[in-house]
């Protein structure tokens, strides 16, 4: 089965209308995107193809579900427009959007993008994007939905995450912490010395005492209460990050 033109659904999950300006641009005699056979319709369930924009707020993260399980099953394309919709955008790790990793807890950055629940097919960025971009992923999508509809193997191959960006993923989720509790100025601040006595210390004992020799030398009684902070956080986040590594993941793989 070969599809000679995609019909497509838009959906604005939380968008702030630019990314749905440029899809009305492309709608438009000037680029006129129907002449690749892209046609908008007004119901997901007489559509091949979801245009998603935005990122997916904890409002709208129901009537997408509804949306994406209201169309026929196959090929059932997704495409995320927009920063917003590809990764979450400015709202990455806000608290207004959905984020379906519940087990990394809620204090862990959020994504916010479409792709955290909805598997994309095609992801076309920018902020907006422009309509010759549009353009582009539509074009691509002609593709996409024939290989959708062609049968495909895959083998299932196991591996681990690599221990890479350590250090700096850590201190991302400290920064968050330590922000809250002390605000940007101090709390980086502190950071930057907690971070200092990480890089020497080799055990958790080791980091404990030097973070109390730290304390010593203090004199600000809101900074001693940080560095406590910190190294327990410190110790969370490194059990959390240790764990993750640990496991293995699975990657199917398309056999050729
Ligand atoms: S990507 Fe930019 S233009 Fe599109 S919805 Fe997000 S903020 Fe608005």
């Amino acid at each position: 089965m070969k599809l000679r033109s995609v019909w497509v659904f838009h959906l604005n999950t939380g968008a702030c209308n630019g990314c749905d300006i440029e899809i009305l641009d492309v709608l438009t005699p000037y680029y006129d995107v129907e002449r690749l056979g892209v046609k908008l319709v007004s119901t997901p369930r007489h559509a091949h193809a979801l245009l998603v924009t935005g990122p997916l707020t904890r409002q709208s993260y129901y009537s997408a579900k509804r949306a994406y399980e209201a169309m026929p099953p196959k090929p059932r394309i997704v495409i995320a427009i927009g920063t917003c919709a590809c990764s979450g955008g400015i709202f990455y790790n806000s608290y207004a959007v959905r984020r379906e990793s519940e087990r990394l807890g809620l204090e862990y950055p959020r994504a916010g993008g479409t792709s955290e629940f909805l598997p994309v097919d095609v992801y076309i960025p920018g902020c907006p994007p422009r309509p010759e971009e549009i353009l582009y992923g539509l074009a691509l999508l002609l593709g996409v939905a024939e290989r959708k509809l062609s049968p495909r193997h895959y083998t299932e191959e196991e591996f681990t995450l690599p221990r890479t960006q350590f250090k700096a993923w850590v201190e991302v989720i400290l920064k968050a912490r330590i922000r809250k509790e002390l605000g940007y100025f101090d709390g980086y601040r502190l950071l930057e010395r907690f971070m200092r006595l990480v890089d020497v210390a080799e055990t958790p004992e080791a980091l404990k005492r030097l973070v109390e020799e730290e304390k010593l030398k203090e004199k600000d009684s809101r900074l001693k209460y940080g560095l406590d902070k910190l190294y327990d956080y410190y110790l969370e986040v490194v059990r959390v990050y240790e764990d993750i590594l640990s496991q293995k993941r699975r990657v199917l793989r398309v056999q050729k």
